[in-house]
Formats: C-alpha cells, sequence, structure tokens
C-alpha cells in the first residue's frame, strides 16, 4: 500500500496525517520549497485557527450549504480541531469575537511540530516538484528539480487550493488540467476580497484616505446590514467587514454588472437622531466642526461624505443625514484573485462521491481550498481545508484497506 498527496498546505498534511497514523507509507508532493507557505502567511496577523460559535452556526457559514462539506466539518468540528493543536503542543484560546487563535498566536510552531511529527510517522516529502497531471499510462506526472518522473500510487489525495497568493504555491494551475480530465471545476473566483468603486475615489479622497479605517460603522447588502470596519484602498474598500459580504457582492456585479452596498457612518444612532443633531443650529461654527462637536463625524467618515455629496447636499439636514445612514456605494469590480484572502470556485461537488474521491478517477480524492466552497474569515477556512483534508485521507485509507 502507497499513497500521495500532492500539496504540502494544511489539507494536504492532514490526509497525509490520516494515512501516516494508519500505517500508510505517504510520499507528499509539493511546487514550492517548503510546505506550508500560506498557512505560515495566515499566521502573520495572528493564525485564527476556527471559530468557537455553536458548531451548527459555523456550519451554516460555508457556501454552498453541501451536505457533504458540512458533514465533514461536524466531524472535525471546531473542539476536535483544538484538541488536535493542543496534541501538537499548541494551546488556542478564544478571543474576544469568538475566534480561536494560538495561545502565541503564531502559525510556525505549529507547523513546526505538525512536520516533525508527520515526518516521524514516515510521511516523506518531495519539494519542487509541480504536479503536471496524469500521462498516457495514468501515472501522476510530477516535475521536479531532475525533471519529469512518472509515479503511481493506490491512492492519490490533492489539496493543490485556490488561486490567491500565486507565489505562496496555489496557482489555480490545476484547474484546466482537471478540466481535460473530464472532472467538473467551477472557475477560481476571488473570496474575501477587495472591491474596486465604480469611477473610483477622487484623487484628493485617495491620497488622502487610502490606508485610513472607517471604524465602528455597518453595510448593509440586501437587506442584511453587518457592523464591523474596513479600510478604504486607492482604488476601493477592503477589509473584515467587506469580506464578510464580498460572495455577495460577487454574485450581484455578475449578475448586474455592478454591485451596492449602503454604509452606515453611525449605526449606533437612529436616522431621526442623526437627524436632529444635523439640524440643530451650528450658529457661526463651521459644518466640519458642527458635524464633529455633535456626532462625533470627522476623518474618513466626513471625508466620504464631502466625496460622495454635492455641496447642497451637505447643507441640507435631511439629505445629509440620509448619507450619513445609508451612504450608497456602487462597486464596479472584485479585486484580482491574486490578492485574495481565498477562492471561490473549485472542483464541484457533483463530480465527487461520499469520500471526496473524484468520481471520473477511481483512487483519487480532492480537499480543501480547492473544492467548490467558500467562507468568510474567522478560522472557517482553515477549519474546512483540515475537515476535508482529514475526510478525504480517511476515504483514501478505506479504499487502500478494501483493495489490500
Ligand atoms: C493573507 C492570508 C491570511 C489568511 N488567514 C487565515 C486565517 O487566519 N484563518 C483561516 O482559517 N484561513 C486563513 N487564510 C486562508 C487559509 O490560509 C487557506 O484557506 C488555506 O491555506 C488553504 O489550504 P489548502 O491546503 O487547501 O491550500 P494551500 O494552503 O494553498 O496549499 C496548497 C499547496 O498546493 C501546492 N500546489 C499547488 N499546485 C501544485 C501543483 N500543481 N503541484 C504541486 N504542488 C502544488 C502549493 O504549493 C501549496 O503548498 C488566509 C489566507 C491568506 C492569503
Amino acid at each position: 500500500m502507497q499513497a500521495v498527496v500532492i500539496g504540502a498546505g494544511p489539507a494536504g498534511l492532514m490526509a497525509a496525517e490520516v494515512l501516516s497514523s494508519a500505517g500508510v507509507p505517504v510520499q507528499v508532493y509539493d511546487a514550492m520549497p517548503s510546505a506550508g507557505r500560506k498557512f505560515l502567511l495566515a499566521g502573520r496577523g495572528g493564525l485564527n485557527l476556527t471559530h468557537s460559535e455553536p458548531l451548527e452556526r459555523f456550519v451554516s457559514r460555508l457556501r454552498p450549504p453541501e451536505p457533504r462539506l458540512q458533514a465533514v466539518v461536524r466531524a472535525f468540528s471546531p473542539e476536535q480541531l483544538r484538541a488536535w493543536a493542543e496534541g501538537l503542543g499548541v494551546p488556542t484560546f478564544v478571543g474576544s469575537s469568538g475566534r480561536v487563535f494560538p495561545v502565541d498566536m503564531k502559525a510556525a510552531p505549529l507547523l513546526r511540530a505538525w512536520l516533525h511529527r508527520l515526518r516521524a510517522a514516515g510521511v516523506s516529502f518531495h519539494m519542487r516538484h509541480r504536479w503536471l497531471g496524469w500521462d498516457e499510462d495514468g501515472a501522476l506526472r510530477l516535475r521536479g528539480p531532475q525533471g519529469e518522473l512518472p509515479v503511481r500510487a493506490q491512492a492519490v489525495v490533492l489539496a493543490l487550493g485556490g488561486a490567491s497568493w500565486a507565489r505562496l504555491g496555489s496557482d489555480g494551475a490545476w484547474q484546466p488540467v482537471l478540466r481535460g480530465a473530464g472532472i467538473d471545476v467551477a472557475t477560481l473566483q476571488p473570496s474575501n476580497c477587495g472591491f474596486d468603486v465604480a469611477g473610483g475615489w477622487t484623487p484628493h479622497f485617495a491620497s488622502r484616505y487610502a490606508g485610513h479605517p472607517f471604524k465602528s460603522v455597518a453595510i448593509e447588502v440586501e437587506d442584511v446590514a453587518r457592523k464591523g470596519e474596513f479600510v478604504a484602498t486607492a482604488t476601493g474598500i477592503e477589509g473584515s467587514l467587506v469580506y464578510a459580504v464580498s460572495a455577495d457582492l460577487r454574485e450581484q456585479i455578475a449578475a448586474r454588472g455592478e454591485a451596492t452596498l449602503h454604509l452606515d457612518l453611525l449605526p449606533d444612532r437612529a436616522l431621526e437622531r442623526v437627524q436632529a443633531e444635523v439640524a440643530h443650529p451650528r450658529g457661526s461654527r463651521s459644518l466640519a466642526s458642527h458635524l464633529k462637536g455633535r456626532l462625533g463625524l470627522e476623518g474618513i467618515k466626513l471625508g466620504i461624505l464631502h466625496e460622495r455629496l454635492t455641496r447642497e447636499a451637505m447643507l441640507d439636514p435631511a439629505q445629509l443625514a440620509r448619507a450619513i445612514k445609508a451612504l450608497p456605494l456602487r462597486l464596479s469590480s472584485a479585486r484580482p484573485i491574486d490578492e485574495a484572502i481565498s477562492s471561490a470556485g473549485g472542483v464541484r461537488w457533483p463530480a465527487l462521491d461520499e469520500s471526496l474521491m473524484l468520481k471520473a478517477r477511481p483512487g483519487v480524492w480532492c480537499a480543501g481550498e480547492m473544492l467548490d466552497w467558500e467562507a468568510p474569515t474567522g478560522g472557517y477556512l482553515l477549519n474546512a481545508c483540515l475537515a476535508t483534508g482529514r475526510a478525504a485521507g480517511e476515504g483514501a485509507l478505506g479504499f487502500l484497506r478494501q483493495g489490500a
């Protein structure tokens, strides 16, 4: 019995762990010089491993609501993930937002301990080996430093990632390869990404406010409002609150050519209250000091009102109050996928059996971000990547045992 895993990100490493801990020799191949590069990047701003909310709520964040994906995540729940990390000597804690992090916030110690444990269990790593597809005899084509070599294995797990941050390895180049093998793949698209505003910002706004955060605001997309924060970029917007609605915005743009969100600059104050404050006599005070004094509006919040409203509208309390509570922002496009946190699209679910094996390629499983699902930031991505890696590893193990 022998298994090959291609892709040494979290999904592939988890598949390798399941197989190797059952005594199966595993060869891991990856195009990059070292394993888990995107995982390490994820640790740079604090590695958000999973989320502590109730499991059913957690599962409801995954899109599409695919029963197999949900079942796989239930089988490797946030609690199990935390126990697994603890088993690697990496205790975790729940942050104030409910997100779960390693106590030291970092990815490197966890990855180091994990690779050490995998090597000790007999997993061999072959870095700088790019998978190119299958040859005419059905062998895996792997191009390494010594040239191309055909590799055969009874069970293969593909965990090739999405298509963001291509320089870290996941470049999505597998899409045409799998399509060429008759596998249905939804084109990878940016998820948890920034957007460009239609027509761009004025040079004044961009030069003054690019990089500045909108804090304690809400955005409403399709009648659902969410509170949080995001950042203005040179051409648009990005950040956690934008990522949370990125799937809806992307779908609106695909359907209508552009998307509109409404920005509430003062989500904790009712429109009537804002209107009353705006209309309050300001005497000789400038409008800027009036808005700052009565509503705390200044900096980028005031800047975007000037950016988007005419002078007349700024001086009309009713129009100004409405804009403060629901400023429409039209978005023309998502930022390029390479800049995104994650990818939507990938191997479509009908192409897979219950164990995540490709129906068109018996003996080949898929796992991680290369499958057709998406989720917001908050630890859902890594949890689902690890869970699908585990399910694919178990599927491959069952297959090998049947054939043995
Ligand atoms: C800036 C940033 C921050 C993030 N922070 C978080 C976070 O805090 N929490 C969270 O849950 N998620 C986070 N994510 C997302 C998370 O890192 C990914 O969802 C996850 O790494 C995907 O795992 P994967 O194993 O499916 O793919 P990847 O981690 O992308 O691994 C795929 C591997 O396959 C290899 N590969 C690809 N094609 C080939 C080929 N043809 N031949 C050989 N090898 C190949 C690649 O080199 C790579 O090593 C973040 C992402 C980014 C970009």
